[in-house]
């Protein structure tokens, strides 16, 4: 079954082709003709991640599967959420946003929060999704050079280490995305 994963980035689709059987031929949003910019203007990580499916079927009426991920941080009432990627600003710098985040979180006691990914999948018009989460704390300091975004300040519960001083390897035992994707393959294969 052709199914499209609604992302351009190649070495993600790879990454989960890989874990998923011949029965199953992923292509990316270029590949199925979609060249303009999905919109994302829902107010939850579970909104947007529908949004980005509901897109493609509507429009292209191909079967596929769209993430989205952000932060909560609970003393923000789940802030940044979905603008996790331009907190601080249209700029999307990392650096600005764990700034801003620390900032924000400075006058609070409650530094827990959750990194959380969202994966829709439509098949024939039929919706399922599938969560994976991650619970932690928000440290002052950015610690650790791995990683991207803001794995610099988040310990996960457990651990003595910031995703950011983690291998790739390591984070990928235990991320939020890993999560959701186990999920869907699980689900997948058993199409
Ligand atoms: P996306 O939905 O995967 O594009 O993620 C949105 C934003 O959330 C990214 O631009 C990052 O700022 C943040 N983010 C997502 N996943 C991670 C992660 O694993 N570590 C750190 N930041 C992340």
């Amino acid at each position: 079954m052709k199914l499209c994963f609604a992302t351009n980035n190649t070495h993600k689709l790879q990454e989960i082709q890989a874990l998923l059987g011949d029965h199953f031929s992923l292509v990316t949003l270029n590949e199925i003709g979609c060249s303009e910019e999905i919109p994302e203007t829902r107010d939850t990580i579970e909104g947007n991640s529908m949004q980005k499916a509901e897109y493609v079927w509507n429009n292209f009426k191909i079967n596929c599967f769209a993430d989205d991920t952000g932060l909560e941080a609970e003393a923000l009432n789940g802030e940044p959420g979905v603008l996790s990627a331009r907190y601080a600003g249209p700029q999307r710098n990392s650096d600005d946003n764990m700034n801003l985040l620390i900032e924000k979180l400075s006058s609070h006691v409650n530094h827990k929060a959750r990194f959380k990914t969202v994966i829709t999948l439509v098949i024939h018009g039929i919706y399922n999704q599938f969560e994976g989460a991650v619970e932690g704390q928000i440290i002052n300091e950015k610690r650790g050079l791995q990683g991207f975004g803001y794995d610099p300040i988040f310990l996960p519960d457990g651990h003595d280490h910031t995703f950011a001083e983690m291998t790739m390897l390591e984070k990928s035992k235990l991320s939020h995305r890993a999560i959701a994707f186990a999920k869907l393959v699980n689900f997948l294969n058993q199409i």
